[in-house]
């Protein structure tokens, strides 16, 4: 790791300490304001956004930032991912005029972005999209609803995918929080504060706000990036849980022994080590290769499914302390859920790697 990467980690981790503090708030479903503002006036924001917006650092050093947010607050490691994720997919396509615009402050933490592509009828796949975008008068005139949407009501842009009439291809948009309402709002098992819900769209916008005429394009660097990211969350998480984990079962006495002296305990523990290293080795893989998407898949398959694993075998070695929330461990087994189903479900992702190996 460079210098300068290896300097913006360990600051970091000094920072995580407030983010930690602030953190305790996402489980009442409060939006991770106070920490994503401290991430801005740190400068964390432009680290994996290409120059000259951003300071286009290597991907490591972007999961680097991703795990460590993650296991102070989830929440706000997840809000980073989806905003990272899709700024790069925005300046990976729009044109110039509406990066001028907007991608300075985005990069820097001042406008928050997300992708708004799922729809209830759709489903993972995008069976269906009842969005649609149509040119009246010159400008764009899109209308639709779009479900299970991070940062509703909080974001201040949005890129929405559409059907436009005629086209081969859904199109994706730029539309500003002025042209969007707060529908359903739901309650995420994990994830607490990541307002979480119903994206209704009645936009008309200018026709320099098509990003891209192709979707699929689109989803492909949003999901390499995107998925690169909850890899880097699970991650995060399970070292968390390790963490924690090990220093329960060191200090919690039964009579003269501590829980860490009994074999079957010391098992568990070194089951969980394997996987957490394995975890991390595979997670600098993917950031070494983060422009080829099988191997981020690799990835994201290994990792977020493991990372359960990793959580369920420190709850049970940590008893009725790591049931209860006197212990991370609870939230983090509700929290790491949400890495397997977005960008692309965990089993599309299965799907997809599986079609690159048979080809
Ligand atoms: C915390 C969280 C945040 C999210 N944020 C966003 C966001 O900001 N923007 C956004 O656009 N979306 C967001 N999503 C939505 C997410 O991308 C979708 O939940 C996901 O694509 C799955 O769609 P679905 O929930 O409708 O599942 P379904 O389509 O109902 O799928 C259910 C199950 O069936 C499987 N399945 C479906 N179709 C097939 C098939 N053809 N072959 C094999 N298996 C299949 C799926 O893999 C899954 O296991 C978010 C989701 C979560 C959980």
């Amino acid at each position: 790791m460079s210098e300068e990467s290896e300097i913006i980690v360990q600051n970091l981790i000094e920072l995580s300490k407030e983010l930690e503090k602030n953190a305790q708030k996402e489980e009442e479903g409060v939006f991770p304001r106070e920490n994503l503002k401290l991430l801005a006036e740190h400068e964390y924001f432009p680290v994996f956004i290409p120059k000259p917006y951003g300071m286009g650092l290597p991907a490591r050093t972007f999961v680097d930032v991703v795990k460590t947010i993650a296991k102070a607050s989830p929440s706000t490691a997840w809000i980073y991912v989806t905003h990272v994720a899709a700024a790069n997919a925005f300046n990976a396509f729009a044109n110039n005029t509406l990066k001028e615009k907007h991608m300075k402050d985005i990069a820097e933490g001042k406008l928050l972005i997300g992708a708004a592509g799922t729809e209830a009828v759709g489903g993972a796949i995008n069976a269906e999209l009842r969005t649609t975008a149509e040119l009246q008068n010159g400008k764009y005139v899109i209308k639709g609803s779009k479900s299970f949407i991070t940062g509703v009501g909080e974001l201040d842009l949005y890129l929405i995918i559409a059907k436009v009439p005629n086209a081969p291809k859904p199109h994706v948009f730029l539309v500003d929080k002025s042209q969007v309402k707060i529908g359903q709002k739901f309650t995420p098992m994990g994830m607490k504060g990541i307002s979480w819900g119903e994206l209704i769209v009645d936009a008309t916008v200018d026709k320099d706000n098509l990003v891209i005429d192709d979707s699929l394009k689109f989803l492909g660097v949003l999901g390499r990036i995107g998925m690169l990211g909850v890899s880097a969350i699970s991650y995060g998480i399970a070292e968390g849980a390790f963490e924690e984990a090990l220093n329960h079962v060191k200090n919690r006495k039964l009579g003269n022994n501590t829980l860490a002296s009994f074999e079957g305990v010391q098992i568990y523990l070194a089951e969980i080590a394997a996987k957490v290293e394995a975890m991390k080795q595979l997670l600098y893989h993917a950031a070494d290769n983060s422009d080829k998407m099988p191997e981020v898949l690799k990835a994201r398959i290994f990792i977020t499914e493991n990372a359960i694993d990793v959580i369920d075998k420190a709850l049970r070695i940590t008893g009725a302390h790591g049931y209860s929330n006197s212990l991370k461990l609870e939230k983090y087994y509700r929290d790491v859920r949400a890495p397997m189903l977005h960008f692309q479900t965990l089993e599309l992702s299965k799907k997809v790697l599986a079609s690159t190996l048979i080809q």
